[in-house]
């Protein structure tokens, strides 16, 4: 699978080279060459081992990403289960992921998919006359250089800062030990926060298990490296559930620390380069949604690729497509792990909980639903390997747009329903998706959507465009979308 360019007065030179193997490089590389691109992807192994909970959405889209060795290699799906404000839950479920082995599975696929892999560990990145050249270590300290023309910086939290007017959340950190238990048990996981912080513990179905606090890492908060162990020996003991999860359990190994606030990359795409992953944006852990937003967007990158360089002429428009689409996704999950903070109550003086509570801002994470909102728009939109301007119908809950629901375009269906009223939601679904070539059942997924957001009504056994909200729509299409 690896092969390693030494250093040469003309190193191998792909179209793309993606610096980083995680989720998002991996995602990336294969979507770009899928697009017809020659692809080299660097990155080195972790140093680390960490169990991580991948969420079901977040398995959805390595599926749908064609991972399929690294999906082999996912876990036991457990419930997880929280204690937050004095209250216990179990209501989510999430599936352990030795990241090691994933990530080994990761390279599989991108290497399965003519993606040219290296295991190496990237020095140097320099931007030159044609492009980019990486130079670094691989194998048994073997250098190595490589060209291409364009750059996917996908290292993750490692990536080199990220450039001007990027954000940071408050200072966090985990820190995270494996433990011996008396008796293996079946593997679960759990969740509870207490007073200088929250924790997670995985029980790994091995007779070992993982426990992971998180504590705040702002300036004097944290001791310096030798101190770790002690720091979190002390956190354990403030912390009751951790009593019962890790009685008579024996430590094995020091206290890893990872840094663990949210953070924005400032730059986040150029004429050449594009960032991806916790490179370009990385959420707070107790989302427990970082996997799933690393390979969303990653799934997302190669139409904007694809047209910076191929369709130049439109690079403003992929530029606002991205940077829309990476800072709402980054917004909204600041707000909505605030609100979570806030939900904790018990400790509401603490520096801990007091910081993340107030933190990104006071807006609200979803705007309250408005049946009279949705507003016609032409936006950016992924088409066909693209980015290119299409009519959107904008809603507080996408205010990025909707334009279509699965492929099925929904300003040509509500068209239709415009004009063909008096029918079934199951016969119109029929007769649309025979005239436009969508399979009944997608349309049917269309109708709902255009019902729950009030621009079409169920009257009787039949459905029909929404007098009010849709029509109004429509009209204003006809004078020209409503925004530019
Ligand atoms: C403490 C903690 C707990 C988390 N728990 C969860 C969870 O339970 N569920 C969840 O969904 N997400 C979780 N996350 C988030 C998740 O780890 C990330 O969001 C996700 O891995 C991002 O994928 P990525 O591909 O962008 O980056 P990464 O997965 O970090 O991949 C980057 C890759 O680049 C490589 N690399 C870095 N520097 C170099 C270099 N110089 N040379 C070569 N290679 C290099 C790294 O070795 C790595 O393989 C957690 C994060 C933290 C910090």
């Amino acid at each position: 699978m690896t092969q390693v360019p030494q250093t040469s007065p003309t190193p191998p030179r792909h179209d793309v080279l993606v610096l980083g193997a995680g989720p998002a490089g991996v995602v990336a590389a294969r979507g770009l060459r899928a697009a017809g691109y020659s692809v080299a992807l660097v990155g080195a192994p972790r140093p680390f081992d960490a169990f991580e909970g991948l969420s079901e959405r977040a398995a959805e889209g390595l599926g749908s990403a064609g991972c399929h060795e690294a999906f082999g290699r996912l876990g036991a799906e457990v419930r997880r289960v929280a204690t937050w404000n004095g209250e216990t839950s179990d209501a989510n479920r999430e599936t352990l992921v030795d990241r090691q082995a994933f990530d080994a599975g990761l390279r599989r696929d991108a290497a399965a998919a003519g993606v040219a892999v290296l295991d190496a560990r990237i020095k140097r990145v320099e931007e030159t006359a044609e492009g980019w050249r990486v130079t670094g270590r691989a194998g048994e300290n073997q250098a190595f250089d490589i060209e291409a023309g364009f750059l996917v910086e996908a290292r993750g939290r490692a990536a080199p800062a990220g450039g001007a007017g990027g954000r940071r959340g408050p200072a966090t950190t985990a820190l995270i030990r494996r433990w011996r238990l008396p008796s293996g048990g079946a593997p679960r996981t759990a969740l509870a926060a207490f007073e200088s912080g929250w924790c997670w513990f995985a029980d790994l179905g091995t007779g070992e298990a993982l426990f992971q606090v998180m504590a705040a890492s702002g300036s004097g908060e944290l001791p310096a490296r030798p101190g770790l162990e002690v720091f979190y020996d002390d956190r354990l003991a403030t912390i009751p559930e951790a009593a019962v999860w890790l009685a008579e359990a024996a430590p094995l190994g020091g206290v890893q620390a990872r840094a663990a606030g949210p953070v924005l990359a400032g730059t986040l795409l150029g004429p050449t380069f594009a960032r991806v992953g916790d490179a370009a944006f990385a959420v707070d852990p107790l989302s427990g949604n970082g996997m799933f937003q690393a390979v969303a967007v990653a799934l997302a990158l190669p139409a904007v690729v694809n047209t910076l360089i191929r369709r130049p002429q439109d690079r403003a428009l992929a530029e606002s497509f991205y940077r829309e689409r990476v800072e709402q996704t980054f917004q909204r999950m600041c707000r909505v792990g605030r609100d979570f903070y806030r939900a904790e109550e018990r400790w509401p003086r603490h520096p801990f909980w007091r910081a993340r509570a107030a933190w990104p801002d006071e807006q609200a994470a979803h705007e309250p639903w408005d049946s009279e909102a949705p507003k016609l728009s032409a936006r950016p939109v992924s088409q066909d390997g693209f980015i290119v301007r299409q009519p959107v119908i904008v809603t507080p809950d996408h205010p990025r747009g909707v334009w279509r629901v699965g492929d099925v375009p929904l300003l040509p269906l509500m068209e239709f329903l415009a004009g063909d009223e008096s029918q079934s939601p199951a016969a119109a679904a029929a007769k649309f998706g025979a005239q436009a070539g969508y399979p009944a059942v997608s349309v049917e997924t269309a109708l709902s959507w255009l019902t729950h957001r009030g621009l079409a009504e169920r009257v009787g056994g039949t459905i029909r465009l929404h007098p009010a909200p849709a029509a109004q729509l429509l009209k204003r299409q006809d004078g020209g979308p409503a925004e530019a």
